[in-house]
C-alpha cells in the first residue's frame, strides 16, 4: 500500500483520530490476553546490604526540607530520624538506622488501598468512578477536581483516594474501615493500628477534605456518605507502620500480589500491575515526572517522611524520614531511593544493547 493509501483508509477510516472524543482505545482490547512477564533478580544479599548502608550514610547529614505541619500531630516528628528497608520476593529482608521506628502511613496507604478496591471492582470500573490520570496540581488540590471535566482525578491525591475509599465493600462506615485494614494488614503481614493522636488532630484540622468530599458528591464522583468516607479516610492515613512494614507491602505489590513474607495471595498479579500503573502516574503528585525520569520505578510518599517503591519482580524498598520537599515528599528518602534503585539496577527504563557495537567496525 502507498503511503498516500495508508493515509486515506486511516483518515476515512473508523480510527480517524480524535472522531469520538469520549472513546478510550484501550476499551475496544480484550484485555484478558496472557501477559509474560519478564524480570531479573535482586543481587546477591550482601551487596543489598551493602548499597542500603551506603545510601543512609552518604544521606545522614542532609538536612534540608521541613517536616509536614499542617496536621499538628506530625510536626511534632524529630527531622533527624532516617530508616531504609528492603524486602525481596523471596522473603529476603534487610534494614538499617530507624527502619523500626513507628509512624503514620499517610498517602502511602493510598496504592494499597486502591488496590483492595480495585481487586474487589474490577480494573475497568475503578477506572470509570476514580480517573487514572495525573493532575499534574498538589496532592490536596480542590482546582483539580474543578478543572476536569468529569470530576475524575486519581486515586493517589485526596479527592481520588477519599472516593476509593467511599467505594469500597461494605454497607455502612465500619464495614468499609474493616475490610480496608484488614486487606492493608495483610499487605503488611501484621495487623496494623491507629495512632489516636494522630487521628485527633487531623480529624480537627479536616476542613479541607470534608469539603473536597461535598465536592466530589456534589459531582456524583463520591459514592458513600461524604463526612463518612472522608472519616474512614482520615483513619486510614493514620495507621501505624515502619518502613519494614512499607517494604513489605511493596514487596507484596512486586510478588504480583502474594505477600512474600506470610506467603499470602492479598489481591491478583493483574490488580498490581494496574496500581504500580498510577503510582508511576501520580506516586509523587506535580513531581511524578521528575521521580519518573530520575528512578525510573513506581512509588509513593506520604507527608510523615515514608516512600515506598516497588521493583516488580524484585522487591519493595522503603524509606523513612520526615523532612519533606514542597510537593511533600521526603528529601533524604528520595536522595536514598534514587541511590538504591541506580546501584541495584532497579530501574525499569534502563536498557543495554544487545550486542554491543565491535569498537573496530
Ligand atoms: N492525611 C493526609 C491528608 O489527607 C495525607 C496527605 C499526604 O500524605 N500527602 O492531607
Amino acid at each position: 500500500m502507498t503511503d498516500e493509501a495508508l493515509e486515506t483508509k486511516v483518515r476515512s477510516g473508523g480510527v480517524r483520530p480524535g472522531s469520538n472524543p469520549g472513546m478510550r482505545a484501550h476499551d475496544s482490547t480484550p484485555g484478558d490476553t496472557k501477559t509474560e512477564v519478564s524480570t531479573g533478580d535482586l543481587p546477591d544479599l550482601e551487596t543489598v546490604q551493602g548499597v542500603v548502608a551506603l545510601a543512609h550514610r552518604t544521606y545522614l547529614d542532609v538536612h534540608d526540607g521541613q517536616v509536614a505541619d499542617y496536621i499538628p500531630a506530625l510536626a511534632e516528628a524529630p527531622p533527624d530520624l532516617f530508616g531504609i528497608a528492603i524486602v525481596g520476593v523471596r522473603g529476603r529482608a534487610g534494614g538499617i538506622g530507624d527502619s523500626t521506628h513507628p509512624f503514620t502511613i499517610q498517602s502511602v496507604v493510598k496504592p494499597f488501598l486502591f488496590a483492595l478496591v480495585c481487586e474487589a471492582l474490577g480494573h475497568r470500573a475503578v477506572r470509570e468512578r476514580l480517573g487514572v490520570n495525573a493532575t499534574g496540581l498538589p496532592f490536596d488540590s480542590v482546582m483539580a477536581v474543578e478543572i476536569a471535566a468529569d470530576g475524575l482525578t486519581n486515586p493517589l491525591v485526596n479527592s481520588g483516594a477519599i472516593a476509593a475509599t467511599s467505594l469500597a465493600p461494605g454497607e455502612t462506615a465500619e464495614q468499609k474501615w474493616e475490610f480496608l485494614v484488614e486487606g492493608l494488614s495483610r499487605f503488611a503481614g501484621r495487623a496494623l493500628e491507629v495512632d489516636q493522636v494522630v487521628v485527633d488532630s487531623e480529624r480537627a484540622t479536616n476542613g479541607r477534605n470534608e469539603a473536597m468530599a461535598r465536592l466530589m458528591a456534589g459531582h456524583g464522583r463520591l459514592y458513600f456518605d461524604p463526612d463518612e468516607a472522608t472519616d474512614v479516610y482520615t483513619r486510614l492515613c493514620s495507621l501505624k507502620v515502619t518502613a519494614v512494614d512499607l517494604a513489605t507491602m511493596g514487596a507484596t505489590l512486586a510478588d504480583g500480589g502474594v505477600n512474600p513474607v506470610t506467603l499470602r495471595r492479598v489481591v491478583s498479579p493483574d490488580t498490581c500491575r494496574r496500581t504500580l500503573a498510577v503510582m508511576l502516574t501520580a506516586g509523587l503528585y506535580e513531581l511524578s515526572g521528575d521521580w519518573l525520569y530520575e528512578i525510573g520505578l513506581p512509588a509513593k510518599s506520604g507527608v510523615s517522611g515514608g516512600i515506598v517503591t516497588v521493583a516488580p519482580g524484585k522487591g519493595g524498598l522503603a524509606t523513612f524520614s520526615p523532612p519533606l520537599d514542597a510537593a511533600g515528599n521526603s528529601v533524604r528518602g528520595q536522595l536514598a531511593t534514587k541511590l538504591l534503585s541506580e546501584a541495584l539496577g532497579l530501574d525499569l527504563l534502563v536498557s543495554r544493547p544487545f550486542e554491543e557495537p565491535d569498537p573496530a567496525g
